[in-house]
């Protein structure tokens, strides 16, 4: 299964939705990086062979737990 985490950018205090698909190449993982949709700094990276999608969500969004 895939998962979704919520960063908030260092750098220009954005908040992040980030969304990882699931692996469909078994053992062929390699290194997925997020950038901030704003400011372009990395805000998240990890192995995998799934996709790696970011959205921009409000403030109240990133407070409620929630929203997952
Ligand atoms: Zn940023």
């Amino acid at each position: 299964m895939g998962y979704r985490l919520k960063k908030k950018c260092e750098k220009c205090g954005a908040y992040l939705l980030v969304m990882v698909g699931d692996d469909y190449v078994p053992g062929n993982k390699a290194r997925e990086e997020v950038n901030c949709p704003r400011c372009g700094t990395e805000v998240y990276s990890t192995m995998t062979s799934g996709f790696l999608n970011v959205v921009e969500i409000s403030e109240d969004e990133f407070n409620d737990e929630m929203f997952s």
